[in-house]
């Protein structure tokens, strides 16, 4: 396994990240025991970053992933959320945010998080996110609750706006750096770097849309990008290659990210993403899927309040 700095924490995060959404069974229902031998090969593989939020399956991801990671927590960097509890049910305030944390250490069956981010910001006034959300974060960070905080969300400028008006440790980036978008390297990465901020990209799959499955129903790309992503694995496959496995090695290969989460929930998949790490890059595959993608390529979608796009 390769490791990489998370911005100036100290923490030093393996290049795969271990999504744990999916044990939420937001991509469909798995497994659990699966789900459980998939998160012990991880970290019997070196995979040492694991992320969560009380909004995967309304608290079960949370719930799973803490019974999977009984008497291996001190060997993993723990990171969850706040703020998000479902599909429109978002509470930023301070006393939420408190309340929040104590529900998530019960659910994940420990005493400090290692990292905690306010999720999804974009549904959220960026105004009390940067007055009351982040001070009541680092409340929590003084009572040794969580060691690091941060932000996540899609559009990137309220990431930025963000990022730029309040410190913090860290900030997690999904669906804009992977085979179908580069945008978070013009918008984000310098600013992160800049201000020290550890970068996290999420959903190298683009939320299932790169992979042979293709997304499930609630995905938010339009037709054409769900069919320009259908032809592409197509391509990859008459080629003898795997689209999945493609995007996986294209986000590794990404330096200025210190990981990528990867949404996992059995033992294959971790195979499949240690796997990619260890085979040569197709750059020139690379090149005939992104003339495949045509204008899809960092077509993006809306999320959040209208003055946050
Ligand atoms: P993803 O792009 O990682 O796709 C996950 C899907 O791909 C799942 O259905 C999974 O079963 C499947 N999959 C895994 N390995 C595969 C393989 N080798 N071949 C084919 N399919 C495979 O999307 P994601 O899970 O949404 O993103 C990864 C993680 O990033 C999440 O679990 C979560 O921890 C984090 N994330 C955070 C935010 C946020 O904070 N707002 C948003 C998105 C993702």
């Amino acid at each position: 396994m390769q490791y990489r700095p998370l911005g100036r924490t100290g923490l030093e995060v393996s290049v795969i990240g271990f999504g744990a959404s999916p044990l939420g069974d937001v991509f469909g229902v798995t497994d659990p025991e699966e789900g459980e031998r998939a998160v012990h090969m991880a970290v019997d593989e070196g995979i040492n970053l694991f992320d969560v939020s009380p909004y995967y399956g309304v608290t079960l991801a949370e719930e799973r992933l803490g019974a999977a990671l009984r008497g291996r927590r001190e060997r993993v960097i723990l990171s969850t959320k706040c703020g998000r509890y479902g599909v429109d049910n978002f509470d930023f305030s301070a006393r939420r945010i408190a309340a929040s944390i104590e529900e998530s250490l019960g659910r994940l069956q420990t005493d400090h998080l290692d990292v905690l981010l306010a999720h999804d910001i974009e549904f959220g006034d960026l105004n009390q996110i940067i007055e009351e959300t982040i001070p009541a974060m680092r409340q929590l960070q003084k009572q040794g609750k969580a060691r690091y905080i941060g932000i996540s969300g899609y559009p990137l400028r309220p990431l930025v706006r963000v990022v730029q008006a309040v410190p913090l440790d860290v900030v997690l980036s999904y669906c804009h750096y992977n085979l179908l978008a580069d945008d978070m390297d013009a918008i984000l990465a310098p600013v992160a770097e800049q201000f020290e901020v550890g970068l996290i990209n999420a959903s190298p799959f683009s939320m299932g849309l790169l992979t042979e499955q293709g997304p499930p129903e609630w995905h938010p790309a339009a037709k054409a990008t769900r069919d320009a992503a259908k032809r592409a694995a197509e391509y990859a496959r008459s080629r003898g290659a795997d689209l999945a496995e493609l995007a996986l090695r294209f986000c590794f290969d990404y330096p200025r990210a210190a990981t990528t989460l990867v949404g996992m929930v059995t033992r294959e998949q971790v195979r499949k993403s240690l796997r990619a790490l260890e085979r040569p890059a197709d750059r020139q595959l690379v090149r005939e899927i992104h003339a495949i993608f045509g204008d899809a390529f960092n077509s993006s979608w809306l999320s959040g309040r209208e003055e946050n796009q």
